[in-house]
């Protein structure tokens, strides 16, 4: 690792996935930042203007592309909006006022460009009316549309970094995180990001640390040689002296020996001291990873987020090629079991597809959505195009035959979004068995528990479905009002929080109640402080990534039923999130 003579500069943010990564930056440009400005000599002048014409011209075919695409299929606002962004390519401000400022200032277009949107926005921004806000997001949109054709994708692929690669970006997305390699990416650092949006929990599973709410333009400016990423305590150092450097190998080694001691018991039960066996499975996104599921010790995949199948090939998987990997999953289990979660697509698992994609029509409608978490997404998504629905649930019917498979529905909010999946279940059954074509007599299908409508329903619910699944990691946000991908509301973000406590206990409660079997698949079943309390408040089943496993089973083995009942009695007695917290630091030390 080059030592540099810079001065060690320390950066805090906050720690999103744990562990120490050392290495050398690569930033990642998001297509707003930093605009190159280069000066062009004068002969350039109409080529550059050309380059610029060409690039205006594609936008216009990507949004006439939509438009027309809308007009068939699409909600009417969607046209008008689209409508509204081809006026405005038309527009002076974009057409001649560009062209003349390439002109007279004899720079690159990005720049002019960028310059002219960002005083249009200062402009507008200042104007409190909602129709000017619309017209701000309406310049934004077209903009980044025409700076998307102006200036080259990033040449490097986030799969393909090299070694010891430390990646700075504005912010992660699923999409892109899915395809990091741990063995490549030692740590991200990004400005924006929360503790339980989708690209940390993809972290966290890759054993990748991760730190956010960073100053990323501030270290565009330093000259950085190497870089330590503590995502433990959330600080990002650059050019760390021989002193810094040496103290975050070790640390590093140590984590790497810990873990390894963890792993090596992995095999072992997760079962309290006096025996009560708490079963741990996994959660999955890439189907390719299942063989570390088994070598990770899981009774089977809680949770499969069959959604990554989408972003991975960046299109809709057909029934065929969907039965194909069910079908290889399953029967890699040998015998356990697999529980796939329709499409949980929307909210901050989104990606955009160019407009002449066969899909887009699905996902213009998400990539406009001034709330996506409270928008269309996941069951809401499916309902909404059941022919995406239906294809997913005729490939799980068919692997069933290969296995043990169960449907999970994401993000309910009301029964009759279970019952509605349960009939499309049972025509298609209906439908294989008139064609001869097999699958399992029993298919147990579940809710996800994660907004709080179902979890106060889940009384009535708990009698309908086959089994109960709680997601703390939606489940949370929504109680708490506190944006789980959003670094601001981190603070706000509790999984001890009391309410939090009291709706898993009546999720349980209800559970138990009508005889069906409850999980839980979110993040929070992976704290060593959360564990014992969850076992407290009646679990007896978790999903978790396959890589904390061997840590939850390490935890489980530690604690005796009678006191984790004590913990969730005394932690039930605390009304503000800061007491539980301190309660449950002092009470889960072992
Ligand atoms: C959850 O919300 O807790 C959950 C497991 O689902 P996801 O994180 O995929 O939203
Ligand atoms: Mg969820």
């Amino acid at each position: 690792m080059p030592i540099g003579k810079e001065e060690e500069i320390i950066l805090r943010g906050i720690p999103i996935s744990k562990g120490i990564g050392i290495g050398l930056p690569i930033f990642f440009a998001s297509l707003e930042d930093d605009v190159p400005e280069v000066a062009i000599q004068k002969k350039e002048v109409e080529s550059e203007i050309d380059r610029y014409r060409r690039a205006l011209e594609l936008s216009r075919q990507d949004v006439e592309a939509l438009r027309k695409l809308s007009q068939s299929e699409g909600p009417p606002e969607i046209v008008s909006i689209l409508g509204t962004h081809l006026e405005m390519m038309k527009d002076p401000l974009l057409t001649s006022v560009i062209e003349e400022r390439i002109r007279d200032m004899q720079r690159n277009t990005e720049s002019i460009f960028h310059c002219l949107i960002e005083e249009y926005k200062t402009r507008f921004s200042t104007l409190k009316d909602h129709y000017f806000q619309e017209r701000v997001r309406d310049i934004i949109d077209v903009s980044r549309r025409i700076l998307g054709h102006l200036r080259p994708m990033p040449l490097i692929k986030i799969g393909e970094v090299p070694h010891n690669s430390i990646i700075l970006t504005h912010e992660l997305v699923p999409s892109e995180t899915v395809e990091a390699k741990a063995s490549l990416v030692s740590a991200f650092v990004t400005a924006v990001g929360g503790i339980t949006s989708h690209a940390a929990i993809i972290a966290r599973a890759k054993g990748i640390p991760y730190v956010a709410n960073v100053d990323i333009k501030k270290l565009k400016k330093t000259e950085v040689h190497s870089i330590v990423v503590d995502g433990s305590q959330g600080l990002v150092i650059l050019n760390p002296s021989r002193q810094t450097l040496k103290k975050y190998q070790e640390l590093q080694k140590s984590h790497q020996l810990n873990y390894k001691m963890l792993k090596s018991a992995s095999h072992l039960k997760g079962e309290t001291i006096d025996g009560y066996e708490v079963r741990i499975f996994a959660n999955l996104e890439n189907p390719k990873e299942i063989d570390q599921i088994i070598k990770a010790g899981a009774s089977g995949i809680g949770l499969f987020r069959s959604e990554y199948l989408f972003f991975t090939q960046k299109a809709l998987p057909t029934e065929e090629e969907q039965f194909v990997t069910y079908k290889k999953m399953v029967k890699a289990l040998k015998g356990r079991p697999l529980v796939i979660r329709v499409f949980d697509i929307g909210g901050d698992k989104k990606i955009d597809l160019p407009p002449n994609h066969p899909d887009a029509k699905y996902f213009h409608l998400l990539g406009n959505e001034p709330n996506p978490a409270l928008g269309c997404r996941a069951i809401r998504f499916l309902l909404r195009y059941p022919e995406i629905l239906e294809a997913q649930l005729r490939a799980i019917i068919r692997a069933s035959f290969f296995g043990e498979i169960h449907i999970l529905i994401p993000m309910v909010s009301d029964i009759s979004e279970v019952r509605l999946v349960r009939e499309k279940v049972e025509e298609i059954q209906l439908d294989l068995r008139s064609k001869g074509i097999k699958f399992a007599k029993d298919i147990p299908i579940g809710c996800m528990v994660e907004v709080p409508s179902t979890a106060i329903m889940s009384d009535a619910i708990a009698e309908e479905v086959d089994f109960v699944s709680i997601g703390t990691n939606d489940l949370v946000q929504f109680v708490l009002a506190a944006d789980r991908s959003n670094a601001h509301t981190a603070d706000l973000y509790f999984s001890t929080h009391p309410s939090v406590l009291r709706f898993i206990r009546m999720v349980v409660a209800s559970a138990n109640q009508a005889r069906k079997p409850v999980i839980l698949c979110g993040e929070c079943a992976a704290d060593p402080a959360m564990i014992p309390l969850l076992i407290g408040l009646g679990l007896r089943e978790f999903s978790v990534a396959a890589r904390h496993i061997p840590l939850v089973k390490h935890t489980i083995r530690k604690w005796r039923i009678l006191e984790a009942c004590r913990l969730a009695e005394g932690a039930l007695e605390h009304h503000s999130a800061s007491e539980l917290k301190k309660f449950l630091a002092a009470e889960t030390v072992r």
